[in-house]
């Protein structure tokens, strides 16, 4: 009997842990995304669509239905990528990449009043600029779109530079790419009402600064395609009430190019749609969440649903509303539905848009529940 009870127990646990958000799997996800493996999730060695291929892999395991043939919604944009050895010599000294030059793949970082400030500056053969700077910007693949590109910028910390710079000895390797071919990952669980509760997250990342630098993207966003594959994850557990899609993004790092594109090319009726949830930046949150496009008619009240939630449950330290803004894959639907962005304030997480947003340091302490709030939020439990 005791047995029996025993086993009856184990069998309860056993559904209840099944069902549950999980921070062992979303940490699994987090491990393999952030992984040298796939150089960065940018075009570098095409490791956004290595990451693509797995997510689609994972779907399908999970019992995910397909929005699109194989889950992929694919599309093209222009952009740059650095792939092989780097090196930059400046008078016989070789410069560390990323700590003393970064190499920016647009030309934001070049325009001419940067050009005017910078205390020293040299045109290469094939137009780009070495500029030295007092403080290097923080590294991003955005890219703007132009029938030819846009000489390739790279920035010199002024330390790192002698007092007379005699002789530059530049190995960088540039690929530019026209019409880059990306995927964005989609699926769904019938629920059973057709109105849908859209989970988005983009899993592309920064990709590589030659073979030497790659930047892991841990926080940003491997943790939030890790939420949403462990939302799939419950949702294909038990018929849920509403129908549940999940797309995952490429291209956010270059211009919101994956969600743009989705947006413009529907795959869903949007008129079913009663929220689109973003997550992006999904480690630490010992300040607690923000909440992005909260204020708007359509999407006050689920912002008040979510501090209610924490109001009883005190999951977050504190539930920011914010207006919309277009700093995340939400944006281009907020046009179309009720869309709303979701990512944690505080530590613990490695680092922002640099080699040190490692998957070590994410911290997931939150994580369990932070997710139960969206979960309650989708009927999800
Ligand atoms: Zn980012």
């Amino acid at each position: 009997m005791r047995k029996t009870a025993f086993l009856f127990l184990s069998l309860i646990a056993l559904t209840f842990y099944s069902q549950a958000q999980d921070s062992a799997y979303v940490r699994q996800i987090i491990k393999t995304l952030s992984s040298k493996d796939m150089h960065g999730r940018g075009a570098s060695y095409h490791g956004d669509s290595i990451a693509a291929t797995y997510l689609a892999g994972e779907m399908k395991r999970l019992g995910i239905l397909p929005l699109q043939v194989d889950y992929f919604q694919t599309y093209t944009y222009n952009c740059y990528s650095f792939e092989g050895e780097m090196s930059l010599k400046i008078n016989g000294v070789e410069l560390e990449p990323y700590t003393q030059y970064r190499i920016y793949p647009t030309a934001r970082q070049a325009t001419p009043s940067k050009l005017d400030k910078a205390s020293w500056k040299k045109q290469l053969k094939d137009g780009t600029w070495l500029i030295g700077v007092s403080k290097l910007d923080t590294y991003s693949p955005w890219v703007v779109d132009k029938e030819r590109p846009d000489p390739v910028c790279i920035e010199i910390l002024e330390t790192a530079l002698p007092k007379k710079v005699k002789k530059v000895v530049a190995d960088i390797p540039i690929q530019y790419h026209s019409n880059y071919l990306t995927r964005n990952v989609v699926g769904y669980v019938q629920g059973v009402v057709d109105t849908m509760i859209v989970f988005t997250a983009h899993y592309d990342h920064c990709g590589t600064m030659g073979d030497a630098v790659y930047f892991p993207g841990a926080h940003d966003n491997a943790s939030g395609t890790a939420a949403v594959m462990d939302i799939a994850r419950i949702a294909s557990q038990k018929q849920p009430y509403y129908t549940i899609v999940f797309m995952l993004f490429s291209g956010e790092e270059s211009g919101l190019r994956g969600s743009k594109y989705a947006a413009e090319n529907p795959l869903i009726d949007y008129s079913k749609v009663k929220l689109l949830c973003n997550i992006d930046m999904f480690c630490g949150g010992d300040e607690g969440i923000m909440v992005f496009n909260a204020n708007s008619k359509e999407t006050i009240p689920f912002f008040n649903q979510l501090k209610a939630i924490n109001d009883e449950t005190h999951a977050a330290r504190l539930v920011k509303p914010r207006d919309n803004s277009a700093n995340s894959d939400h944006f281009w639907f907020s046009n179309y539905c009720p869309s709303i962005f979701i990512l944690t304030m505080g530590q613990p997480y490695g680092g922002y848009h640099d080699p040190y947003d490692t998957c070590e340091g994410c911290g997931l302490g939150h994580y369990n529940q932070f997710m139960q709030m969206i979960l309650r939020l989708a009927q999800l439990e």
